[in-house]
């Protein structure tokens, strides 16, 4: 496979953190580009991966084989509008904004070959997980391109139905902030019984860490692993019956489809 010419248009937060991982990958920063209105952040992001910055989007996207939409969805369809005569014809579009749909970027880029994806903020950290979907003009080729592009911070999920994109932002889009909440209430709870604050926080980040290590790692489903430490009238079979007397399964599925709905609405 050649390896492509990859354009950003918005060299922020989540561009940086796959151009990190790209350049970690060993892919050259020749194959890469960016483009930003501020010179801050291209000065940033040029001194940090070596790549070549422009201020100037049209430019940055020129002889580009995927050009990777990374601005914030509320000035999406602005920067498409401008760009739509730029783009090479063959270049593969990559958008990464959150509620932003195909049909919207068919609209106002033209017909041509379209991946969304849906990442998550873990991919700062390179432990990230997206889900992806591909329209139909899109090659095997770019499929592949697009997954070692995502893949730089963490795993890649192709889905079939471009409707499941909300599933994923309520699973895993929105889901590193439950297991945020989760640590919060854990850490809470364990200074009421008495530990410094810190200490228990500490201790609820480096669980969570530890149990999704072990769920990733193990091959083990979580049910399995949950029941080989829930010892019967031991302490995590009071934890967990607290936890059902309280409805906790049912609210995590309410919670996630609140989530999914939401993300329905803003597409
Ligand atoms: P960000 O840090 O704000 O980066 C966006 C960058 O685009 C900023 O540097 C911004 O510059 C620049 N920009 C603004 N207008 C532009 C234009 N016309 N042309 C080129 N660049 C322009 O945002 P982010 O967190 O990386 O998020 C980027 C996208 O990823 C969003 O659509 C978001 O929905 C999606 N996403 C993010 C996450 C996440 O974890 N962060 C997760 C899933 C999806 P200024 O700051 O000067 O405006």
């Amino acid at each position: 496979m050649s390896q492509p010419r990859i354009t950003f248009i918005g060299a922020g937060n989540m561009a940086a953190s796959l151009i990190g991982g790209l350049r970690a990958q060993g892919v050259p920063a020749e194959r890469i580009q960016a483009s930003d209105p501020g010179a801050e952040c291209r000065e940033r992001i040029a001194a940090e991966h070596g790549i070549a910055t422009f201020e100037s989007n049209h430019e940055a996207v020129s002889g580009a084989d995927i050009v990777v939409l990374s601005v914030k969805p509320q000035v999406m369809k602005a920067v498409c509008q401008d760009l739509a005569g730029s783009l090479p014809e063959q270049a593969l579009i990559v958008s990464i904004a959150a509620g932003i749909s195909c049909a919207s970027l068919e609209n106002w880029l033209g017909p041509r070959a379209l991946v969304r994806c849906m990442p998550n903020t873990p991919s700062l950290v390179r432990q990230g997980v997206s889900g992806l979907y591909a329209n139909p003009q899109v090659s095997t080729e770019q499929r592949q391109q697009t997954e070692q592009l995502l893949s730089a911070v963490g795993l890649a999920l192709w889905l079939d139905e471009e409707v499941l994109i909300d599933a994923v932002t309520a699973v895993s889009g929105s889901g590193p902030a439950y297991f945020f909440l989760m640590m919060q209430a854990m850490t809470s709870a364990g200074e009421a019984l008495g530990l410094p604050r810190e200490t228990a926080a500490l201790l609820a980040a480096h669980t969570a860490l530890g149990a999704g290590r072990m769920a990733c790692e193990s091959g083990v489903a979580p049910d399995e692993l949950r029941r080989r430490v829930t010892s019967p009238n031991g302490t995590t079979e009071a934890a967990i019956k607290a936890f059902q007397a309280g409805g906790f399964e049912p609210l995590v599925e309410q919670a996630v489809r609140a989530a999914a709905q939401r993300s329905a609405e803003l597409a």
